[in-house]
């Protein structure tokens, strides 16, 4: 199954040009499945008025609603038990997966490659001895990893989540190299390692982790990397869809499999977004077995349009730059909290903020409020500098900077305030 030392299989290079008639082909024949096999699908697609063969192209994708993922959950308590989105015999299926509530997920025989594909990026190899602390009981995680594992043709240690001292013994016996699991449960297992008298770095073998279901953030990532000499790679993906990206050795943001097509989109209005600008992450997967197109996932992110050093031509997700509903619409353009503070982070003058949105009359106003750790001189230099950056970045003007002093601001995650009134 592997084609070369660059990639899982030949298709993550194919030419971008080429990428384009490969998605409009899957995207036409997922339409026309789902639509023929799928009980939801078609009343989705019938109550749009659209029938599978106005579904040429990704772009004609805008035409069919993008369903959220809650509504999925919510079809599937409605209509018990898979919501009428299955597109196959029960007894077609290979697993019946379990979340609160109940919700059943499932998974068909012919499962795609996804997972083996992101295995390879992150460095992993055949023969790898892995351990898979991903959790096996119900849940999908477990058994995807797994298969993924399988498929590149490493050696796996099922373990599930917990048992940490019977982990770390574990890996240390039979010379693990590589670890699937949660940054947490990884940085418990080394701790658990070291608690026993073991020096990690000195006596373990483990060199590879492929980390997920957690956000990775830049710290732990650094204490991986540095103090323990292990390359990680980090995924994201839902439970209903399974994985939808995946970091490679470049680490520059995460490349979309071509087993599924991601679009960014408008929240308001689900239309594509130009390259590069943030919107929702609605994605379309091409397993027959559960064919919902453009699911919402709620979270925001953005294409990188620069090719990746690796080779690999397909899209890449920048990062999960928060959530669609923590956004507020301010005068027609969405405000994303998370973004801001990713700008406010980068300068190290501003110690705290927090925006406010009002309505005083017929138009919104945006204030956002500073605490400043710098010189008075340098105040007005500060907020002409965000005031460039946020239009830059958020494409609107601040109305108002305020500068108060230090302490006045809460010190939680709650960036903004909407006072405005639409009664
Ligand atoms: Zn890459």
């Amino acid at each position: 199954m592997v084609q070369d030392d660059r990639f899982f299989d030949e298709i993550e290079g194919m030419p971008v040009s080429s990428r384009q008639s490969y998605y409009d082909r899957e995207v036409r024949r997922i339409a026309s499945y789902a639509y023929n096999h799928s009980k939801a699908m078609r009343s989705i697609f019938d109550a749009a008025c659209i029938k599978p063969g106005d579904i040429r192209s990704v772009k004609d994708l805008e035409k069919v609603p993008v369903t959220p993922k809650g509504e999925i959950r919510r079809l599937q308590k409605e209509y018990q038990p898979f919501g009428g989105l299955l597109a196959c015999p029960v007894g077609k299926l290979a697993r019946i997966f379990v979340s609160p509530g109940p919700i059943y997920d499932v998974e068909g025989r012919n499962r795609s490659v996804a997972e083996a594909k992101a295995f390879y990026a992150m460095g992993f190899r055949p023969g790898d001895v892995v351990i898979n602390a991903f959790s096996y009981h119900f849940v999908r995680a477990g058994w995807s990893m797994d298969e993924g594992l399988e498929k590149l043709g490493c050696v796996i240690i099922p373990a599930g989540v917990g048992n940490t001292e019977l982990q770390v013994q574990v890996m240390h016996d039979l010379k693990v190299k590589g670890f699937a699991g949660t940054p947490s449960f990884l940085m418990a297992l080394i701790q658990k390692a070291e608690s026993m008298g073991y020096d990690f770095r000195k006596d373990f073998e483990l060199r590879l982790a492929y980390l997920g279901a957690e956000r990775l953030t830049p710290s732990s990532r650094r204490v991986f990397e540095e103090d323990y000499g292990i390359s990680t790679g980090d995924s994201y993906g839902t439970a209903e869809l399974g994985q939808l990206a995946y970091s490679c050795s470049q680490r520059a943001g995460l490349h979309v499999p071509e087993e599924v097509f991601v679009e960014i989109v408008d929240p308001a209005t689900g239309e594509q977004m130009p390259r590069g600008e943030l919107g929702e992450v609605v994605a379309t997967s091409f397993d027959r077995t559960f064919p919902v197109l453009r699911v919402g996932t709620g979270d925001l992110s953005f294409f990188d349009d620069e090719p990746c050093r690796c080779g690999r031509t397909s899209n890449r997700l920048v990062k999960i730059a928060g959530r669609v509903t923590d956004s507020v619409k301010v005068r027609g353009i969405f405000v994303h909290p998370k973004e801001v503070e990713g700008l406010v982070d980068s300068m190290t003058q501003v110690s705290n903020f927090h925006m406010i949105v009002s309505r005083p009359s017929y138009r919104d106003e945006l204030t956002v409020k500073l605490e400043l750790s710098c010189d008075i001189n340098e105040q007005k230099n500060v907020c002409e500098t965000l005031q460039n950056r946020f239009q830059d970045i958020c494409r609107i003007k601040i109305d108002t900077i305020e500068i108060v002093p230090s302490g006045t601001l809460a010190r939680d995650n709650k960036r903004l305030t909407d006072t405005r009134n639409w009664d």
